[in-house]
């Protein structure tokens, strides 16, 4: 069996009430399914420390959806790497193409909050993916390698001991409903990975699928043999789909 992870991104969706509620009252079901399926949630910032909290003795990891450019330092309104390590974070997403669109960050800025979180020994869940008049004009490949250089020159002079997951999310597919065919997403991150292991030798590269999974989709996504893992927008704020998906 594949070693498969599943990462509950829960945007800015559920505020904090919301999320501490969606735990608190799943927490058993949710601590079972993490038991035999790697399960990890990504609250907003202010919801991580109580969630972090009530998922102690669970198999259950928790992550963050972004984090600072920059060591910890006079930067108002941002979050440091190191804060989330110390909070209790495992994991942390960067390169969303919202925050990529929204907040107009870099493939450069990008790649430094891919530093700081090596730095602090938080595993990064980092986003690439082209828009849909690029996939229509064919450029899929050489936007995702403008994508990847940078962070592949960060992994390449630092070195980690754990998995560091790429999510290949085609901006298209995020929130459209439309899944690119199975096809395709084996050609996409079979070659991702291929451009990752050659480029960084030694390193535990992981690929991984984003870009609306949902109940129905997910057992064929799964069988995609260069795919290990999901990040799940929207049918994670659901936890009947969510656990349908992962199991
Ligand atoms: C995402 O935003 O990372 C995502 C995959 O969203 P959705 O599953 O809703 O398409």
């Amino acid at each position: 069996m594949k070693d498969f992870l599943y990462i509950a991104n829960w945007k800015m969706a559920k505020p904090f009430t919301q999320a501490l509620h969606f735990v608190k009252n799943n927490k058993f079901k949710l601590a079972k399914l993490a038991q035999s399926h790697k399960t990890v949630i990504c609250p907003s910032f202010v919801s991580l420390y109580p969630i972090i909290q009530e998922l102690q003795n669970t198999s259950i990891k928790v992550g963050a959806q972004n984090c600072s450019a920059f060591a910890p330092g006079a930067y108002t309104g941002q979050v440091s790497a190191k804060s989330l390590k110390e909070v209790g974070c495992s994991y942390c997403i960067i390169g969303h193409s919202e925050r990529r669109q929204y907040n107009h960050e870099t493939n450069e800025e990008i790649a430094q909050k891919l530093e700081l979180l090596l730095k602090n020994e938080l595993q990064p869940i980092i986003c690439i993916g082209e828009s849909e008049q690029a996939f229509k004009n064919k450029k899929t490949k050489p936007i995702l390698t403008e994508q990847l250089q940078p962070l592949l020159q960060i992994l390449q002079k630092i070195s980690f001991k754990k998995p560091i997951y790429f999510a290949y999310e085609p901006v298209w597919a995020i929130g459209s409903g439309i899944i690119p065919s199975n096809d395709y997403l084996s050609e996409i991150t079979r070659w991702l990975g291929q451009q990752c292991t050659t480029q960084v030798p030694g390193l535990d590269i992981r690929i991984i699928y984003g870009g609306s999974v949902n109940p129905n989709n997910a057992a064929s996504l799964k069988a995609i043999e260069s795919i290990n893992g999901f990040l799940i927008g929207s049918a994670s704020l659901d936890f009947q789909k969510l656990k349908k998906i992962v199991s």
